[in-house]
């Protein structure tokens, strides 16, 4: 049974209808059809003949527009566009109409205005995607426009429904195959950049969002400048779960709106700071212990070390583990095929851990490709991440096979005997620790590699 209706067209190159199905006729409620800006609103037919232009014969496109029915109603359509690629540059489209898919209940998946997706498909997409294992890295994007009450108070309701729609243009046009966008609100969206993976490549997509909405409301009616406000999150770096991507890019939002507008901003923790703080102490409270802990921690432990050398380092090791919401941390002195110490967290239920002591060995620690990460303090902070294909393929290859997400080695370099300290976090967990918490376990591995000699 068909599901929703879909009708066969042929045009020539400037949108005239050479052939159609009676039904097609039918649904326009016409009686024949010349060209197809009989029946596609303006705006719709430059976009469908941007959509047609850009296919070489002989491919297939997707074009996406609106149809005033026979009803009198504009539906949203999508059309499967052919180039024939013989002499007589005919194009054929399969239209099929998205609201009677909707009508079926086939795919209630569209915003009705703009035929972007809806709030809860665009949620559930991105959802998805934070769900997946090993982890995808994608950005994240929520879009506000810029004071459009005013458009609504000044133009009229009407006049702001156009707006909307133009925008949304413009954003599935800027995103294009580079991931999925959806309308959240009013005059709200959300972009999930699938497969972007890198910031520069990000910011081109949202400058060239930014730009094109201030280029098309540059000489609007009575000078009302419309431009829009974003805000970004790269995953999974800086989120660990869904809620934390929204709340950060919700966040960055706010940022650009009170930065004065008209601007997009990703998140970037050296200059924002640890903006989810509110919701990770919440969510991780039993096993993260407050900042004033670790300070607390860190400061008893280096009076400890300096009075007395023979601090029981499996305890230390413990405290600092939970303190610091590490799921490994393991020590290992020059020479050793194992860690001397070591212990790993495992999750028993929710929000409840116990502490076990492991020892591992790491035959990568002392190639040359993973002495090169780290830096004149003897530290390296390494996400999976971040690490290059080309150069740090082994290191990479390592941390995946092991399920690594991220991890932080000093290398006792100074002291008589040699090693290293490795705090580690696999790939499911949370993994946060900003630049005070690298300096504490900096500081950490300093006070072991100075009170090491009788170890
Ligand atoms: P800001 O720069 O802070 O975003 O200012 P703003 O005026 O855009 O404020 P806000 O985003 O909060 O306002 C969104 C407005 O969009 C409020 C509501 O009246 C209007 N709105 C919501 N849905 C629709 C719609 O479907 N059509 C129209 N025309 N307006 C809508
Ligand atoms: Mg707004």
């Amino acid at each position: 049974m068909e599901q929703f209706n879909k009708y066969l067209i042929s045009v020539d190159k400037d949108l005239n209808v050479i052939s159609c199905e009676s039904a097609f006729l039918k649904y326009i409620g016409r009686a024949k059809i010349g060209n197809l800006d009989m029946v596609v609103p303006p705006q719709d037919m430059i976009q469908l003949r941007n959509a047609v232009f850009a296919i070489n014969p002989g491919e297939l496109g997707l074009s996406c527009f609106r149809i005033r029915t026979s009803f009198g109603k504009l539906n949203w359509i999508a059309a499967n566009v052919e180039k024939s690629d013989g002499q007589d540059e005919s194009i054929h489209m399969e239209l099929s109409d998205i609201q009677s898919m909707k009508a079926d209940g086939a795919l209630a998946q569209y915003d009705e205005m703009t035929g972007l997706l809806n709030k809860q498909a665009i949620t559930d997409f991105a959802r998805g995607l934070t769900a997946q294992y090993p982890r995808k890295p994608f950005y994240f994007c929520l879009m506000d426009i810029d004071h459009f009450k005013t458009v609504n108070d000044t133009f009229g309701h009407m006049c702001g429904d156009e707006v909307i729609i133009d925008v949304a243009h413009i954003i599935r046009d800027s995103v294009a195959a580079d991931g999925l966008v959806g309308r959240i609100g009013g005059d709200e969206f959300m972009l999930v950049l699938e497969k972007v993976d890198k910031k520069p490549r990000a910011r081109e997509v949202l400058a060239k969002i930014r730009e094109a909405v201030e280029a098309k409301y540059q000489n609007f009616r009575d000078s009302i400048s419309i431009t829009v406000s974003i805000g970004a999150a790269f995953y999974p770096d800086y989120a660990s779960d869904y809620d934390e991507l929204f709340n950060l890019a919700d966040k960055m939002l706010y940022l650009a709106k009170t930065k004065g507008r008209n601007r997009y901003i990703i998140y970037t923790p050296e200059v924002h700071g640890d903006v989810n703080a509110e919701i990770k102490v919440a969510a991780v409270s039993h096993h993260a212990a407050a900042e004033n802990d670790k300070v607390h921690l860190m400061l008893d432990y280096m009076e400890r070390f300096l009075h007395k050398p023979d601090v029981p380092i499996q305890a230390a090791i413990e405290a600092v583990l939970s303190a610091y919401d590490l799921d490994e941390l393991h020590i290992f002195f020059d020479g050793m095929k194992e860690s001397k110490y070591g212990v790993v967290r495992t999750e028993l239920a929710k929000d409840n851990y116990s502490i076990n002591l492991k020892r591992i060995s790491m035959p990568i620690l002392e190639t040359e490709e993973f002495q090169r990460l780290f830096d004149k303090n003897n530290v390296a902070v390494i996400s999976v991440y971040d690490l290059n294909k080309e150069n740090e393929g082994n290191v990479q290859r390592y941390m995946e096979v092991e399920k690594y997400r991220y991890m932080v080695v000093y290398r006792m370099a100074q002291a008589k005997q040699k090693g290293y300290i490795v705090y580690l976090n696999h790939w499911e967990s949370a993994c946060r620790l900003s630049e005070a918490d690298i300096g504490d376990l900096t500081y950490f591995g300093r006070m072991v590699e100075l009170t090491s000699r009788d170890r």
